[in-house]
């Protein structure tokens, strides 16, 4: 399958479309999940394109999970988490709706289960979070 370079996640990369960035390098760009499945869920990509993990680059794999461990403990230190769930979905049956690769980083505490997807999260909420986790980033 082709990349389509106007997929949201490339918008957002151009600048075409707001996002609540958290941190980016050369190579990859994190932002806030706008219906995150947990506080603080943040969604971490390459800036170059690729669909998924099945046509990516070994060099746009490592930038990502690179990124995607330093954003774990960043969230960990954030939200006072105890662990960290990363998940990653490749094509349509694979679960993936969004075709530009992304991992997504959801901190965990002990008994509380991710919540349903699909639930536009409050703007103010998720601008408070970001800057939790933005204090945790220049913090380490
Ligand atoms: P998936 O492709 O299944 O891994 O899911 C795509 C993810 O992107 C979902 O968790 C959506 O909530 C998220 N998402 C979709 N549009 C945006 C957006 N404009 N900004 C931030 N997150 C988004």
């Amino acid at each position: 399958m082709a990349y389509d370079n106007d997929n949201i996640f490339a918008k957002i990369l151009r600048g075409e479309i707001p996002s609540e960035k958290l941190y980016e390098d050369d190579e990859t760009y994190v932002f806030m999940d706008i219906m995150p499945r947990a506080e603080g869920h943040c969604l971490i990509i390459p800036k170059t394109p690729c669909r998924n993990m099945l046509d990516a680059s070994d060099d746009q794999l490592t930038a990502c999970l690179r990124t995607t461990r330093l954003m774990g403990h960043a969230v960990m230190k954030a939200f006072g988490a105890g662990g960290v769930t990363v998940q990653q979905f490749n094509e349509g049956v694979g679960g993936q709706e969004v075709f530009h690769l992304h991992y997504h980083v959801l901190p965990r505490h002990e008994g509380v289960s991710l919540r349903p997807p699909g639930k536009m999260e409050d703007m103010a909420v998720l601008k408070a979070n970001a800057d939790k986790i933005r204090a945790a980033l220049a913090g380490m």
